[in-house]
């Protein structure tokens, strides 16, 4: 299929209308100013355009010209602009760049890619942004956008942005070059997006060969509940990095959070009382820590909070609902801790949790979700011999997982995906998210009599707030 790039283009620019326009772009609109896109420009390599518009604006409020910038040690640079990715570094850059900018181009930005390379911290991507958006030059700045969008169309069949820059600028019009950067920008943050692209709500899928790409699942039937499953790593956190657009992506029926770390009075009202949603809590005695909440399209007809021993029940780990067809339970499984201290502590929850959902299990569907805090097998994690003796992965903990599995208890993520590298938690370390160096330690597991309720499972990697992902269960009503 050969994509015919007017219509695409044309179509795409009714359809970002209503998107939020690209931090970089919005600068140049409304400052005019060659040295603002400039420096935005190097601020928002690898950061999403939230923190460089505010990283901008707290910069801009103490250096909007040359000579201001200059003025800034790299320390204070530092501050302004965290937590910029590689703010360290981008820093030193700023630091920098007043020196060269005075004494070879007389104070001003220059205006050839020759001399903008000459420039630190600027690359091809961020030369091209600045010809086009600073000084109206045709140019294309292709950066992970363009290059991905281009190849999934067919357009150009290319390895990396360099070679997607130059394919295009032999095979573009180049009306179409400044701006193809700003379309394809809103288009792949909005519908087009890196992982589980919104294709079901696309204008172009009828057109759109969608090469390599994955679609986004969507619940096939009312006849589906959408169970999903977050340890949010504080719920006031994640409430602050686009918790509300993630709930309407996921749409979920019911949502099981794990590690609230906050009292429900500590919460900002619409979390307290979410719009559209029964909302449910049990947190930890301890302020700050554990605590785990439910917010149901249905109201249950029965809460259980805890599982009857204070030494769990004191740290918020399980909140239960009881519904029609099934319960819920929401668990934060303890975490065995880096020396191992709370191996003996882990053990004895997870017996007791199995011990209270085999309980309610006699009676009808028991779907268990969490954070179980354990990668049951090789699989279930990027490296599993390194981490032999280190939580998460000891032979104890696995050995526990064996005896719930064989008892019964089906992981349903397994149970339908059998992939490798399928991982929902991600050290905050060495970038480990961005190479997919992970665990899968988030689960929902049902009793063997459930297992033909399970109609589909997903993990959405592509959602990020916390260090682990939401993991879905599609369960029939
Ligand atoms: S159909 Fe899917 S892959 Fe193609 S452009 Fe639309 S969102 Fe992207």
């Amino acid at each position: 299929m050969v994509v015919n790039i007017d219509t695409f283009l044309a179509l795409l620019e009714k359809e970002v209308q209503d998107y939020q326009v690209p931090v970089v772009d919005l600068i140049a609109v409304q400052t005019k100013d060659p040295f603002k896109v400039l420096v935005a420009t190097i601020l928002s390599a690898r950061t999403k355009d939230e923190v460089t518009a505010k990283a901008s604006e707290r910069l801009f409020a103490e250096a909007d010209t040359i000579q201001s910038l200059a003025g800034l040690d790299e320390q204070r640079l530092q501050k302004l602009i965290y937590p910029v990715g590689f703010y360290k570094n981008k820093a030193r850059y700023l630091a920098a760049l007043p020196a060269v900018l005075i004494s070879d181009f007389e104070a001003s930005v220059p205006q050839t890619m020759e001399n903008l390379l000459t420039l630190p911290g600027v690359g091809r991507k961020t030369a091209n942004l600045v010809l086009a958006q600073a000084f109206n030059i045709p140019a294309i700045c292709v950066d992970t956008h363009v290059h991905r969008i281009m190849n999934i169309w067919g357009y150009v069949e290319t390895k990396n942005p360099q070679q997607t820059e130059m394919a295009l600028r032999d095979k573009l019009p180049e009306k179409y070059w400044i701006k193809v950067n700003s379309l394809l920008v809103a288009f792949g943050q909005g519908t087009c997006r890196s992982v589980a692209p919104h294709c079901d709500r696309c204008l172009l899928a009828a057109d759109c060969p969608k090469i390599g790409v994955k679609p986004r699942k969507i619940k096939k039937s009312n006849n589906v509940l959408r169970l999903v499953s977050w340890n949010v790593n504080g719920l006031r956190a994640v409430h602050k990095k686009g918790f509300m657009d993630s709930l309407v992506e996921m749409a979920p029926d019911v949502l099981g959070l794990q590690e609230i770390k906050a009292m429900p009075e500590q919460l900002p009202k619409e979390l307290q009382e979410l719009a559209g949603y029964y909302s449910y809590f049990y947190s930890a005695e301890r302020k700050g820590y554990s605590g785990v909440a439910v917010y149901a399209r249905q109201e249950a007809k029965r809460v259980i909070k805890g599982i009857g021993d204070e030494r769990f029940d004191s740290e918020g780990r399980v909140l239960t609902l009881e519904f029609d067809s099934y319960y819920f339970i929401n668990c934060y499984f303890p975490n065995s801790k880096g020396d191992l201290s709370r191996l003996g502590f882990k053990h004895d929850f997870n017996v007791m949790l199995q011990a209270f959902a085999e309980d309610l299990a006699t009676t009808k569907s028991v779907v268990i979700c969490g954070d179980f805090n354990v990668a049951h097998k090789e699989i279930d994690l990027a490296n599993p011999k390194q981490n032999e003796k280190h939580a998460g992965f000891t032979p104890e903990e696995r050995s526990w997982m064996d005896d719930f599995t064989a008892a019964g208890w089906i992981d349903s993520f397994r149970k339908k995906n059998k992939e490798p590298e399928q991982y929902s938690w991600w050290s905050y370390r060495s970038r480990a998210r961005d190479r997919n160096i992970g665990w899968r330690i988030d689960y929902h597991c049902v009793d063997r009599n459930s297992v033909k309720r399970i109609v589909d499972v997903d993990i959405l990697q592509h959602i990020y707030g916390s260090d682990h992902c939401p993991v879905v269960l599609d369960f029939l009503k």
